[in-house]
């Protein structure tokens, strides 16, 4: 059975995620010359406006790319070749870290967690202990692949403690806006992130911001388009090195509009803590198991394990289908194990919940035994609940 198609399928994917009128109405503007007065003076505001979700102390750089663009002008930047570099690896984009740092020669020695687990104390201290020559550890603040936050922040710590000049870099591309993830309170070096993630614009610009040490650490490598220094200084003024993704830049602006009216940058992480606390209710109400430990399970996405007696490629498949929202998979080994229902960026209450009946009608005609309306139900009372007591963080 097919359904009327006359609206848009709605998307719970951690990238790209929903998008607000006013930044789909930013992309019309067309025709509009990069080097013109006005447009820098946009680009200008968008690094203004960038600023307070990495809490650092020196200007974002953005660049025309993908979010991958940016870990790789991270790894061509701060590192040399043979350097002695860390990677920790819990799922697909930890894993990307280390593909990046062979590519360009580094010497990678690599901690693995377990996927959707916490981590080993000891043993990280222990890898720590027996790499002490590390120039640069390169981690996720929430891993995309698992839904799984990383405690970065201690890592970080601990990595520090143990090498005073170790660098930081946080690849934060899924989780900027819905987590805080502060450089200067956190002691992080760099910290990477996406216009398509939480940001809710289109894919095709990547942020990047350097503290004062990192941008003393620029190695000697030689490089072209993803040279940092030459783009910091020309985009001190608004004027990128390179042609940018105009339309996107457009409509990022028009993004970080919607954030500060809603509060600003705090209150888009509290809605995200609400957003994935209602969820999470709905699914507890559903019978469903949770993919990840408690206490690291995020407010970008949730990953649910699929019931044994459930296809769950075909689940997918009928909510998209049949009611028109589309939940990403699980990836690689995760593929039919979980699904990962987002509520990154844009994503509304209305949306939430509708996101879920979805859900539920496909769980119920594929005849799972949860009654349906209970997670729609408990997802609303979690959003009464939190609306009056949970503080602005
Ligand atoms: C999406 C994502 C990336 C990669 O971003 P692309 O824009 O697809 O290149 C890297 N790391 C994390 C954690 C992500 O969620």
């Amino acid at each position: 059975m097919e359904r009327l198609n006359f609206v848009a399928d709605q998307l719970f994917t951690p990238g790209p995620t929903p998008t607000p009128t006013s930044v789909k109405l930013a992309y019309q503007m067309t025709e509009v010359y990069h080097r013109s007065k006005e447009f820098e003076l946009v680009f200008r505001n968008c690094i203004d406006g960038l600023k307070p979700f990495f809490g650092s102390e020196r200007d974002p750089v953005i660049l025309t790319c993908s979010g991958t663009g940016a870990m790789e002008a991270a790894v061509s930047n701060l590192t040399n070749e043979g350097d002695m570099v860390g990677v920790i690896e819990c799922g697909k984009f930890g894993n990307r870290w280390r593909k990046i740092c062979e590519a360009f020669k580094c010497n990678v020695k690599s901690f693995e967690i377990e996927m959707g687990k916490g981590v080993q104390w000891d043993t990280l201290d222990n890898f720590f202990e027996k790499s002490r020559d590390l120039n640069v550890l390169f981690l996720q603040a929430h891993e995309t692949s698992t839904g799984a936050l990383i405690p970065f922040e201690q890592i970080a710590k601990i990595a520090k403690l143990k090498m005073p000049n170790l660098l930081v870099v946080i690849d934060a591309i899924s989780c900027l806006g819905a987590h805080r993830v502060h450089m200067r309170d956190l002691g992080l070096d760099c910290v990477i992130a996406g216009s398509q993630k939480g940001f809710g614009v289109a894919p095709g610009l990547s942020f990047i911001a350097l503290n004062d040490r990192a941008w003393e650490r620029i190695s000697g490598r030689s490089r072209f388009y993803f040279d940092l220094k030459k783009e910091a200084k020309g985009q001190a003024t608004g004027r990128s090195a390179y042609t940018p993704a105009i339309s996107v830049v457009l409509g990022l602006w028009a993004s970080l509009q919607e954030i500060k009216k809603i509060g600003g940058v705090d209150a888009f992480i509290h809605h995200h803590q609400r957003m994935a606390l209602a969820f999470r209710a709905a699914i507890s109400e559903m019978q469903l198991d949770f993919f990840v430990e408690e206490t690291l399970r995020s407010n970008v996405l949730t990953s649910v394990k699929i019931p044994e007696s459930l296809d769950g490629i075909k689940l997918l498949e009928i909510a998209k289908k049949r009611y028109g929202a589309i939940i990403s998979g699980g990836q690689d080994e995760l593929k039919g194990k979980i699904f990962r229902f987002s509520h990154l960026g844009f994503v509304s209450e209305f949306q939430l919940i509708s996101g879920i009946s979805a859900l539920e009608f496909a769980l119920s005609d594929l005849k799972w035994r949860h009654e349906v309306g209970t997670g729609v139900k408990s997802a609303m009372s979690s959003l009464q609940e939190t609306r009056k007591t949970i503080p602005n963080v």
